[in-house]
């Protein structure tokens, strides 16, 4: 067993072991992480990413948990909570984010200064470090509109700062995904336009909270299962296929929407994965197309 002690020093008693994972996750899944850190600062996220870097841990970010199904046997190695959330919104539009912070707070901090192009996070859960990676987004918007730069620390070298187009952006994907070597993103800058009225952004806003309410189920899910396939969707294809409705466990595909698969309280990653499988093979074999995770698979399963 891993000793995860020399941790002590930067994260006290923000250092957790054997701590349940389904806690940190909106999907309320997960089995237990040898060894959680709490960072409640940029500092803490990156001295405890290097440290575990430096030893060689099996090391992971989560943000808010809202695109990982964690496995029901959990994470072999250290896990890092990043709830570093600080915001500082300067007149200019430009917004300086710790990565920790909440997208839907940040969309209201943002419309409550008139600053236009941030209202579409106000429906996404998670972090801006999250997005950043993902390049999220919603209702026409992404991360990739608004990033000027990140921060980020390498394992391999010293913290740089990366432009937008490094990031080399496309939905739902950024090459910071794809780095062969760990990362964390520790902070974002943003910009956002100056002068807007914010009664009038958040009544957009409320628009597409509203929407969201109309087209998609409430409770613990993962948000989109699937990436959509070119010129398709895949919750139209999962419909097609007959699957709305269709439970395992304690997880059922959305009655409401194919690509939202909910956890009604019971649910475990084993019935996650069932279901997942049971719609790549149906739609493959029936309309010939191939389904590809959005959501990302983490830890050990069965
Ligand atoms: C109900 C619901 C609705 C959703 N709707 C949308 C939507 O409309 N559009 C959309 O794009 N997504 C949507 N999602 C998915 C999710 O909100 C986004 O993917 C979001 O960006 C995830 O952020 P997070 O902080 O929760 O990331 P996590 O789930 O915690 O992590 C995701 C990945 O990013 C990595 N990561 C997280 N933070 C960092 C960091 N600081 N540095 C390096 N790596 C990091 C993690 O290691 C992991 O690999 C939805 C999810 C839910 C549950």
């Amino acid at each position: 067993m891993t000793d995860f002690t020399p941790l002590r020093e930067i994260a006290g008693d923000k250092l957790k072991l054997n701590e349940p994972l389904h806690r940190y996750t909106v999907a309320r899944l997960g089995g237990p992480a040898d060894a959680l850190v709490i960072a409640d600062s940029v500092d803490v996220l990156e001295r405890t990413a290097r440290l575990a870097w430096d030893h060689g841990w099996q090391t992971r970010i989560l943000g808010g948990g809202a695109n990982v199904l964690i496995g029901d046997r959990g994470f072999r190695g250290l896990i890092i909570i990043n709830n570093a959330k600080a915001v500082k919104v300067h007149d200019d539009g430009r917004v300086i984010c710790e990565s920790g912070a909440g997208m839907i707070r940040l969309a209201h901090l943002c419309m409550d200064r008139g600053l236009a192009g941030a209202e579409w996070m106000v429906s996404v859960p998670g972090t801006v470090g999250g997005g950043v990676v993902n390049n999220a987004g919603a209702h026409g918007g992404e991360m990739s509109g608004s990033l000027t730069s990140a921060e980020i620390a390498f394992k391999d070298r010293p913290t740089e700062t990366w432009t937008r187009d490094q990031m080399q952006y496309r939905y739902r994907e950024s090459a910071l995904k794809h780095n062969p070597q760990p990362l964390v993103v520790l902070r974002a800058e943003l910009q956002f336009q100056t002068g807007a009225d914010p009664a009038q952004l958040h009544a957009k806003a409320d628009e597409f909270v509203a929407h969201r309410k109309r087209t998609q189920p409430p409770g613990a899910s993962l948000g989109s299962m699937f990436k959509n396939p070119a010129g398709d969707y895949s919750g139209r294809l999962i419909e097609a296929a007959g699957l709305k409705g269709t439970q395992h466990g304690g997880v059922i595909i959305s009655p409401l929407h194919g690509n939202f698969f909910v956890n009604t309280g019971t649910g475990t990653a084993a019935d996650y994965l069932a279901l997942i499988r049971l719609a790549q093979e149906t739609v493959k074999a029936k309309f010939g197309v191939e389904l590809e995770l959005e959501v990302e698979l983490m830890g050990e399963f069965a």
